[in-house]
């Protein structure tokens, strides 16, 4: 992708045009061009994005509308329906827009230099840099690049040419997208952070981003009653430098006894009840036992941000959408390692030298959880459990036992149902892509 020079910048010319000059940066238009183009779309009452998409069509131009949910016009109705979830964090319009062309627009001053949430001012990006097309009001300023992070978008209309092959990639270094300064739009947003806390790398790492602000933050911890005592007291130690709150989870047991152990693979009929033992998909047992009483917990914080160390890469975790969805719109929700992977995470813990806990030098790099935990028998975990907590494998296996006999036991059921009693014509299996 080519990116602007400076004699690519069509400089504003009045105080009302930021949009066409903006446009025509973006694509290389002239300024007559772009001012053709959004005519009817730039008046003195203000700059509208979203309709512009429409007018770009006919030069074969396709706009994708993003809102940013800290938009200063979004009626407060808007975000308590259910669209309020669909509207995006300055964070994530910032991630969208990466290797796109894109219009922006961001908080700006009206024509005697005030500020308010209807001065909203367009400038271009071009994938990488957002450039501002200079201002004509009481305070004129030249064309310049500007940081999104000083910024924040309110609304982007990111431009991608209908005859188009797919968008280079780009690729953005961990520390650009959870960087200082765009954690620090969450703190100009929010009095009080809070960060959900499991003592494992990815939430140390953030911990030690968020130490600017250490005294607006609050580690919210989840005590399950079945963490490694080491845990605990590695946690706990977090309480000396930051606000932590220990939340005291459901109790294990009982929701063992009441939806079945957690298990990696089950049948329909044990996760329904309907054949015991009873079993559940482990993603439940976390989200009963681990996610609602950080949930509950925030519900009754009033506006907040609450920070999650998930990662996209890693299998089956909370999502974006899924926390939103079950969080009251006041509360916002930010995942900063979400294009990390966990070799980002290690490198960030190497570099700032941060301490983590002893097992990663063991051979087992995760927080534990749950010790007693059927759904994570993978060999490094038993390994370290067998060396230091041996008395929870006898537990584990009993659980791993059941699961075992039940999806085995089904599995065999449905075999033994089909195989032998019936002739298989080999000429109808190939009609199922079957052999
Ligand atoms: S770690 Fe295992 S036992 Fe603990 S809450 Fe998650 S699924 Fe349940």
């Amino acid at each position: 992708m080519r990116t602007l020079a400076s004699a690519d910048i069509v400089p504003q010319r009045t105080i009302y045009d930021c949009l066409p000059a903006a446009l025509a940066t973006t694509l290389g238009w002239s300024y007559e061009k772009a001012r053709t183009v959004t005519g009817t779309h730039t008046t003195e009452g203000g700059t509208f994005l979203m309709p512009l998409a429409s007018a770009l069509l006919s030069e074969r131009i396709a706009g994708t509308y993003v809102m940013s949910r800290t938009h200063p016009q979004l009626p407060p109705a808007a975000m308590t329906s259910a669209w309020g979830n669909m509207l995006a964090s300055p964070a994530e319009i910032r991630r969208l827009i990466q290797g796109h062309r894109a219009v922006i627009i961001v908080p700006g001053r009206g024509p005697r230099d005030e500020v308010g949430p209807e001065f909203g001012h367009a400038i271009a990006w071009d994938g990488q840099r957002a450039i501002n097309c200079g201002s004509t009001g009481a305070d004129p300023k030249p064309p310049r690049e500007v940081s999104l992070d000083d910024v924040p978008p309110w609304e982007a209309l990111i431009l991608t040419s209908i005859a188009d092959a797919a968008p280079e990639t780009v690729t953005v270094p961990p520390d650009a997208i959870a960087s200082d300064a765009s954690l620090a739009a969450l703190f100009d947003r929010h009095q009080r952070v809070f960060l959900g806390f499991s003592g494992g790398k990815d939430s140390i790492a953030l911990a030690h981003m968020l130490e600017p602000w250490r005294d607006r933050v609050t580690l919210l911890w989840v005590n399950t009653g079945y963490m490694a005592p080491h845990m605990v007291e590695f946690v706990r130690a977090f309480g000396d430098r930051f606000d932590l709150v220990e939340i005291a989870s459901p109790s294990l047991l009982q929701v063992w006894q009441a939806s079945g152990v957690p298990a990696d693979v089950a049948p329909f009929r044990n996760v329904l009840g309907q054949a015991s033992p009873r079993l559940q998909p482990w993603l439940s047992c976390c989200l009963t036992v681990r996610q609602m009483p950080v949930n509950d917990f925030l519900r009754r914080q009033g506006p907040c941000c609450y920070i999650n160390g998930q990662r996209a890469d890693e299998a089956g975790g909370a999502t974006l959408s899924g926390l939103r969805s079950n969080l009251p719109p006041s509360v916002e929700v930010a995942l900063p390692l979400t294009d990390w992977s966990a070799a980002d995470v290690f490198a960030y813990v190497a570099q700032h030298d941060l301490k983590l806990p002893p097992q990663y030098a063991e051979g087992y790099p995760g927080s534990i959880e749950c010790t007693v935990c059927p759904a994570q028998a993978m060999p490094a975990r038993m390994d370290y459990l067998a060396k230091r907590y041996p008395h929870v494998l006898p537990v584990i296996r009993a659980c791993v036992r059941d699961v075992a006999s039940a999806t085995m036991g089904a599995v065999e059921h449905i075999l033994a149902t089909v195989e032998a009693p019936y002739p298989t014509p080999a000429d109808t299996l190939s009609t199922f892509g079957r052999h």
